[in-house]
């Protein structure tokens, strides 16, 4: 599978929400007694308790981006509040601003492209070196040559490429645009909701850097909320390691059992296993075999009636229908067995390509191309007197199946149907 097909809109889909709000809300004019407030705390509050989940989790990527943030809208803040309070900027105002319009996207992006090493606390350390060596060189300069250090960043280097609208120094876009098309990269060649915020998140900077002294909200909203996005998107992928199966995207068994827990009286559980499949694993090999576990995946997020598919483990997925009926379900899985049963997988990679001419002529259909299909067996039981449990429901589902595979696979059995009693339509 291409890396472009694992590009999803659902991994902007928080970000932008988010960022869309702090735009709106920063542009607003004024902004009410408890949302000043609560913006005022906001970026602490985030750093502590979002600071602390990401090491928690082994985030420290995103433990220093939170830190660069706040670190970035602390000395900021300071300086619009003393223009706000007395009128004028202070004497070092100018240098400060033009230094965070560079340090903040050189460290974001550098941050935010710099993955982490399994040791946890030699990354820490790593991390916060350059952190206080970039922090030291550049206060240290600013102490000592303030006149020339503000000559050299506030320069314009090109003026061809100066545009009016530029409120930043010019070479602050440049950098930013090295670290979007690095963040832009790394998306690209790792598609997950982490690297779009981070993406996302830098663009959020890049908006509020001219907004600081302008509009009174801008920074508290902004940084807050880039903050945010970083912290849930760490909250999103740890939701989806503990709950999605990473092969086939389905929810994975953690996701089901907690499914299970909340059903209501009456429910319907249908267990489905692919037919075969350990000699379609020896014929094919393994990797052809995964991209097949992921075809069945997809059959049976589509089904009807209600109906919800898990990965149960291995070559099995499990579908639960609450508040149905086996009559009402049958249909539907009757649909997705059909649906896998007549879809055609086309080989393309060399190495999953048969090994011998013969097993390929074996495996070619009338057109040439490799193709390969595989099916499945699907056992169906409902809550009901006899069995008022989920785990008991589940088992008389998988005695469902085995009967199924023992009436000749690629067929859907109920729990209690007699051999060979009712034939759907389609079936063999
Ligand atoms: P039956 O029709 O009776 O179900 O036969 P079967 O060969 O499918 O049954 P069995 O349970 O013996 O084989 C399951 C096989 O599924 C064994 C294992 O190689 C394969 N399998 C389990 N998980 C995965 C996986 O994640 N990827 C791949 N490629 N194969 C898997
Ligand atoms: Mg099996
Ligand atoms: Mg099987």
């Amino acid at each position: 599978m291409s890396r472009f097909a694992a590009v999803r809109l659902s991994h902007f889909l928080p970000s932008l929400a988010l960022l869309g709000g702090a735009v709106a809300t920063a542009s607003l004019p004024g902004l009410n007694e408890f949302f000043t407030s609560l913006f005022n705390v906001l970026p602490t509050l985030l750093l502590l308790l979002g600071g602390l989940f990401c090491l928690v989790y082994g985030r420290q990527r995103e433990l220093f981006l939170l830190v660069v943030l706040y670190l970035g809208y602390f000395i900021l803040d300071t300086h619009a509040d003393h223009y706000r309070e007395s009128g004028r900027v202070r004497d070092d105002t100018a240098l400060v601003f033009h230094l965070c319009s560079l340090l903040l996207p050189l460290l974001y992006g550098l941050y935010a492209a710099w993955q982490e090493r399994t040791h946890l606390v030699q990354d820490l350390i790593a991390r916060a070196a350059v952190l206080l060596a970039v922090g030291a060189v550049a206060v240290g300069l600013a102490q000592r040559y303030p006149d020339a250090l503000l000559h050299w960043v506030s320069v314009v280097r090109w003026p061809a490429l100066h545009g009016v609208w530029m409120s930043l120094v010019q070479l602050a876009y440049p950098l930013f645009a090295l670290a979007f098309l690095l963040l832009l990269v790394q998306y690209l060649r790792a598609p997950r909701p982490l690297h779009a915020a981070q993406l996302l998140g830098l663009l959020g900077v890049l908006w509020v850097l001219p907004q600081v002294f302008t509009q009174v909200h801008a920074l508290h909203v902004m940084c807050s909320m880039v903050m945010l996005m970083l912290v849930a998107a760490v909250a999103h992928e740890a939701y989806q390691m503990a709950f999605r199966d990473e092969l086939t995207g389905l929810p994975g068994r953690r996701a089901l059992n907690e499914r299970l827990q909340r059903l209501g009286r009456n429910y319907v559980i249908a267990m489905a296993d692919v037919d075969h499949f350990k000699k379609f694993n020896d014929t094919h090999g393994h990797d052809v075999g995964d991209q097949v576990l992921r075809l069945v995946a997809s059959r049976l997020r589509k089904i009807g009636g209600g109906g919800k598919a898990y990965r149960y483990g291995g070559e099995e997925f499990t579908m639960v229908f609450p508040g149905k009926t086996i009559e009402e379900c049958l249909p539907h899985l009757e649909v997705v067995r059909q649906a896998v049963e007549s879809y055609q997988l086309q080989l393309r990679d060399k190495q999953q390509r048969p090994q011998n001419d013969k097993q390929g002529r074996q495996r070619r259909g009338q057109s040439g191309a490799a193709q390969v299909s595989v099916t499945i067996s699907i056992g169906v039981a409902e809550r009901d007197h006899e069995r008022s449990s989920t785990e008991q429901v589940i088992k008389a589902a998988d005695q469902a199946l085995y009967s199924a595979k023992s009436a000749g696979r690629n067929c859907v059995r109920s729990h209690g149907q007699k051999r060979g009693a009712v034939k759907l339509a389609g079936q063999r």
